[in-house]
């Protein structure tokens, strides 16, 4: 019998604000109980709505500098003045345990995943259009004007890394792009590297 265990992909998911990551990665979660979402540290304060633990564990600034100098950080990166960053401790422990890890972060995080775990699945979720961002940032109604144009910005430097990732899932409608995430992690979870611990050969 074979006692090595298969361990779980590491699975990022980058893509500016408003592009609807959040509805997708809720949609993925429901169809993939499977999975295990990463929920990051972050010097922002929280939304309406939001709650500690939940979206995110909300820390102060002097807690975040902390935690970056004693190496709890798997990644981490500034984005519009706040901290985010991935618990080293809990991924590996879910990684060791065969649980496929999935992280939603932005680029700068993504491209230090990519240079530690050359084996992260890296996926970019895309909007249709500048024009669409913009409307659905609006939309949402939680930021003020100077904060949306600060991730606008942002979003137009995120777009210049899509070549980066492994894949671009674009979301025109939410229900095909998570269609197009799970087929994209049922082809990187059938990976020679993952399958031959399990298979039994010929
Ligand atoms: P928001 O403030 O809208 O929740 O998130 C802002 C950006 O930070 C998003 O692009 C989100 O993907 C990213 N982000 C969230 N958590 C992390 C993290 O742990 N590390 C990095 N590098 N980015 C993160």
């Amino acid at each position: 019998m074979n006692s090595t265990k298969r361990r779980g992909q590491l699975i990022v998911l980058s893509g500016p604000s408003g592009t609807g990551k959040s509805t997708v990665i809720a949609e993925l979660l429901q169809a993939r109980p499977d999975l295990y979402f990463s929920v990051s540290f972050t010097t922002r304060p929280p939304r309406p709505g939001e709650t500690d633990g939940k979206e995110y564990h909300f820390v102060s600034r002097e807690t975040f500098e902390d935690m970056i100098s004693k190496g709890a950080f798997l990644e981490y990166a500034q984005y519009v003045e706040n901290y985010y960053g991935t618990s080293l401790q809990l991924i590996e422990e879910k990684r060791a345990a065969g649980i496929d890890v999935l992280l939603e972060i932005e680029v700068q995080g993504a491209e230090e995943v990519r240079k530690k775990c050359p084996d992260a699945v890296l996926i970019f979720v895309a909007p249709p259009s500048f024009e669409e961002l913009s409307r659905r940032l609006r939309e949402r109604n939680t930021d003020d004007e100077a904060v949306i144009a600060s991730r606008l910005e942002t979003a137009r430097k995120e777009c210049e890394e899509i070549s980066n990732y492994d894949y671009l899932v674009v979301n025109y409608q939410v229900p095909i792009a998570v269609k197009e995430v799970l087929s994209i992690l049922t082809a990187s979870g059938c990976r020679t590297q993952y399958r031959l611990i399990d298979w039994k050969g010929v």
